[in-house]
């Protein structure tokens, strides 16, 4: 195996001194172990794009808002070591909670209007928990570029504007969604689904992509899409609609006249797991 795996903050910053001391760019994906195709397509393109891959796995209690959520993440670290091996990753750095948080955290990062819909609307705290953890990592490990998932539309356009607000030197790189053949967003909560429940969790994409045909032909009262997209999700006494709204791509606010490109963006509990996905959507030219 020629991937390091690094446990500690001090470990890693003295490996990455000389790293950068070599001139060489730093790549780092953050992550939730657990990995499947769509990490390895943000790893993938890390490696293709930069000199020095650091792959972080880090299960971040602090963004966490329901303690069973927590305590059921799916925790597969010596797969994930081995998958990134073989992808060519230099680092896996995979610290403990005690490590990145050695003491209650007095100063965290504060998330405003980006965080009041969507899933920041269900889940109190999670966007500053995450927001403050990923800046804790773009501390510690200084890469040049950063990699995350469209899948997750919300957090991304978090992540870039905490970079443009806080001056952070590194370059974000979005990287689309990777999707099983039937169109289900890959996740590492998907491998808590029964089999029937992997077959209804297919709704959520459906419903998405009902979304996106009905702007693209024209519908512009985001109240029509969304009803559109809801009649999609069969009744089932396992399915529940959290969410699913239009929103401008960038603020991630309501958009309730569609005019201009949007992310359609839901939530779906399948049984006790709940799932996320989104899609962009542009109206016809006029
Ligand atoms: P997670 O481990 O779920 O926190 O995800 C780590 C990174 O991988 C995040 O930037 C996610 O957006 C990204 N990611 C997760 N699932 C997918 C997917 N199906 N396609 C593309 N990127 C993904």
């Amino acid at each position: 195996m020629s991937v390091t795996r690094i446990e500690t903050v001090a470990a890693l910053r003295e490996r990455l001194v000389a790293v950068r001391h070599a001139g060489r760019r730093i790549g780092l994906v953050p992550t939730m172990g657990a990995l499947h195709q769509g990490h390895a397509t943000l790893i993938a393109r890390a490696r293709r794009e930069c000199d020095h891959v650091v792959v972080t796995v880090f299960v971040n209690p602090l963004q966490f808002d329901r303690r069973d959520d927590l305590e059921r993440y799916p925790r597969t670290l010596d797969a994930d070591v081995a998958l990134c091996d073989s992808l060519g990753v230099d680092v896996v750095f995979a610290p403990s909670a005690a490590e990145m948080y050695p003491r209650p955290m007095r100063c965290t990062i504060e998330v405003k209007e980006l965080a009041d819909h969507l899933c920041g609307a269900y889940r109190p705290g999670h966007f500053a928990g995450v927001a403050t953890v990923v800046m804790k990592l773009f501390e510690i490990v200084q890469a040049d570029v950063a990699y995350f998932g469209e899948k997750d539309a919300q957090q991304l356009a978090i992540v870039r504007r905490l970079v443009a607000d806080l001056n952070v030197p590194i370059s974000i790189i979005g990287v689309e969604t990777v999707r099983e053949a039937d169109g289900l967003a890959m996740s590492s909560r998907n491998q808590r689904l029964d089999q029937c429940e992997r077959k209804l969790a297919t709704a959520l994409f459906t419903a998405l992509s009902t979304a996106r045909a009905e702007i693209e032909s024209g519908t512009q009262d985001a109240e029509r899409v969304r009803a559109a997209a809801r009649s999609q999700i069969p009744s089932d006494e396992r399915l529940r609609l959290e969410y699913l709204e239009t929103v401008d791509p960038e603020t991630m606010q309501p958009i309730e006249r569609i005019l201009e490109p949007v992310i359609v963006a839901g939530a779906l509990w399948v049984g006790t797991t709940r799932l996320i996905d989104n899609l962009r959507a542009a109206p016809p030219s006029l």
